[in-house]
C-alpha cells in the first residue's frame, strides 16, 4: 500500500534530475540500489519476489470481484513491486530491461504481422 512517505519519495524522485527521463534501462540501475539479498541468492530470490508480487496483484484484482470497485493505488503499487522483482531478476540474468522490452515488442509485432497474436506456444 502507499502511504505519505511513498509519496513524498515519488515527489523527490519525480523533480529528481536522476529519475526525469526514466528508462527501463535507468530504472533497473536505480533499483539494484535497493537491492539488499545476497548474491548467492540471486535469480531465485527475485523470481520468487516475482511470483509472490504476482499474487498480489491477483489478490487485488480478486477483491475487485468481492467488493466491487478496484482500489487503484494498491493495486498500482502492487504491480509497481513486481516492476522491481522484473528489474532485480533482469539484472541477476545480466539483461538490460530497455533491450528486453524492445526485444518483446518485436516478438509480439512479429506475430501481428504474421497473424498469430492468438494461439499458443512459444515460437508463433
Ligand atoms: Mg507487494
Amino acid at each position: 500500500m502507499i502511504n505519505e512517505t511513498d509519496l513524498e519519495a515519488w515527489g523527490y524522485y519525480k523533480d529528481s534530475s536522476l529519475y526525469k527521463d526514466m528508462t527501463l534501462s535507468s530504472y533497473q540501475k536505480a533499483a539494484a540500489g535497493t537491492a539488499i539479498y545476497e548474491t548467492q541468492h540471486s535469480i531465485i530470490y527475485p523470481a520468487l519476489g516475482l511470483a509472490g508480487e504476482a499474487g498480489e496483484v491477483a489478490n487485488k484484482v480478486k477483491k475487485i470481484l468481492r467488493d466491487g470497485k478496484m482500489d487503484k493505488t494498491a493495486l498500482a503499487a502492487e504491480v509497481g513491486d513486481c516492476l522491481w522483482y522484473i528489474a532485480a531478476l533482469c539484472r541477476d540474468l545480466n539483461l538490460d530491461m530497455g533491450d528486453l522490452a524492445k526485444a518483446n515488442l518485436e516478438k509480439l509485432y512479429g506475430r501481428k504481422q504474421r497473424g498469430t497474436l492468438q494461439g499458443s506456444g512459444d515460437k508463433r
